[in-house]
């Protein structure tokens, strides 16, 4: 479906400052962003103590809701993945997990949320379903918002942490990813803290830099998979243009920003990268960076050649690493029935 020509601006894509209001008074945009973020209308008409022109003028100027919901897989108490359809007629998804208490020490009725960066990914890492077919389009600080809006209506959950780790790589959409921060931060917007917020990267050198300089605290989950240049390159053409080196100086850069842990997250293919010597060298750099590893069971993609490893060489891998002194989990496979998990989001509507 092309976009309409005569589509109309996305009011969350721009920040309030930005919204043109006409003559209408200063106090309007509060008023507005208290009707948007706080009482959650989905439609100018409802936003009753607003004069009826100017809801009328507001309607005619700006779309309010970018997403429209398609179906829900999944039901309360597990992982949950909820498919959009954007008004460009693409398709996404956002997977809605509830805490893990035995893991992360989460109060049980605390909820995370993965949402996607992208429609698609342009960088081919050889064991992911976002990126099989390419990268199409960046999701826009609209389209980033309104899928935490959206899922928090739907299932009536408080989103409490967000994780940008579904279809797509957050760092290559970084003015988009950023502005709707912005918002999700807020007190006038979402209100969830940037310590709630993780973005997961692929390893893009300049834009983990420029993520170091910006002022918000947010926490950084580098997808690692390969201790070792020849391993990582077999897996993330990424790596070929910044080599382990240089990711890790990057790290060792946000983390002398930040002043934060960071997290590697090192899926285990078998025969791929699962040896125990892997596991001592990730160990190795995860002391050096002061990271925690999050490992990953690799979770099967039809059409693709990597399997996951014995539940044996899984626990192996876990002991080397955590002998070492290092922190490390493994990711539990939530919603591995519904292909929910997070990074192994594909676009079946269109396949
Ligand atoms: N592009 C970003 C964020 C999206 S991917 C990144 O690569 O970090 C989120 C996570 O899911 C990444 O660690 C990714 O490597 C992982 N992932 C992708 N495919 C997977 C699969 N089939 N099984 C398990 N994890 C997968
Ligand atoms: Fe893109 Fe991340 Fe998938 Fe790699 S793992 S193809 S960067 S979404």
């Amino acid at each position: 479906m092309p976009a309409s020509p005569a589509a109309k601006p996305l009011l969350l894509d721009q920040s309030p400052d930005d919204w043109q209001l006409g003559a209408a008074p200063a106090y309007r945009r509060r008023q507005l962003t208290d009707w948007i973020f706080r009482r959650r209308a989905e439609s100018f008409s409802l936003m009753t103590s607003l004069p009826a022109a100017f809801r009328q003028q507001l309607a005619a100027d700006y779309e309010l809701a970018p997403l429209q919901h398609v179906r829900t897989q999944g039901s309360r108490d597990t992982t949950r993945k909820f498919l959009f359809r954007l008004s460009c007629g693409d398709f996404i998804e956002s997977v809605l997990i509830p805490a893990n208490p035995a893991l992360y020490g989460e109060r049980a009725d605390r909820f995370t949320l993965c949402v996607s960066a992208q429609v698609g990914c342009a960088y081919g890492c050889k064991f992911c379903a976002s990126g099989l077919a390419g990268w199409k389009k960046n999701l826009s600080p609209g389209e980033l918002i309104a899928q935490i809006m959206q899922v928090e209506k739907l299932s009536g959950a408080t989103v409490n942490n967000l994780v940008f780790m579904g279809m797509g790589e957050p760092l290559a959409n970084y003015r988009n990813l950023l502005a709707a921060i912005e918002v999700i931060n807020a007190d006038w917007g979402l209100r969830l803290g940037a310590r709630r917020i993780t973005v997961s990267t692929s390893g893009i050198v300049p834009q983990i830099r420029a993520l170091a300089d910006q002022p918000r605290q947010l926490r950084l989950a580098i997808s690692l998979h390969g201790a070792d240049n020849a391993t990582r390159n077999r897996l993330m053409p990424v790596n070929r243009k910044y080599p382990l080196e240089q990711l890790f100086d990057a790290c060792a850069y946000y983390q002398e920003r930040k002043k934060q842990m960071l997290t590697f997250e090192f899926i285990l293919i078998r025969g791929v990268n699962d040896s125990e010597r892997q596991a001592a060298l990730l160990a190795a750099h995860a002391r050096r960076l002061n990271a925690k590893i999050n490992l990953i069971p690799y979770n099967q993609v039809e059409g693709l050649p990597w399997e996951r490893p014995a539940d044996r060489d899984i626990k192996n891998f876990v002991a080397t690493v955590k002998a070492a002194g290092v922190a490390a989990t493994v990711r539990l496979e939530k919603g591995r029935d519904i292909d929910a998990a997070c990074g192994q989001l594909r676009l079946r509507e269109l396949s």
